[in-house]
């Protein structure tokens, strides 16, 4: 029997729309860092744990600029 690909979520950000404001990094200290200008630097796939702190940062993010997507659990 074939074990079917295991999907995960990671974090996706538009640079156009994010103002580097920070407020995702608040409220998901856990899953994202912001580099030196203000602006998040995002993980990979994530564990599920992770994955409730993104949906909290993309529901605070003020300019909607964070989204989740689903992917294969093989890539990184
Ligand atoms: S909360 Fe939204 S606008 Fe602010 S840094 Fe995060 S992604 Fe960018």
């Amino acid at each position: 029997m074939t074990r079917a690909p295991e999907v995960t979520q990671r974090l996706r950000v538009d640079p156009v729309a994010c103002e580097g404001i920070g407020l995702c990094a608040q409220v998901a200290d856990r899953v994202i860092e912001l580099d030196r200008w203000g602006y998040p630097k995002l993980p990979g796939a994530l564990v599920p744990d992770e994955a409730k702190a993104a949906k909290r940062a993309v529901r605070a993010c003020p300019r909607r600029a964070l989204w989740l997507e689903e992917v294969g659990g093989d890539r990184p």
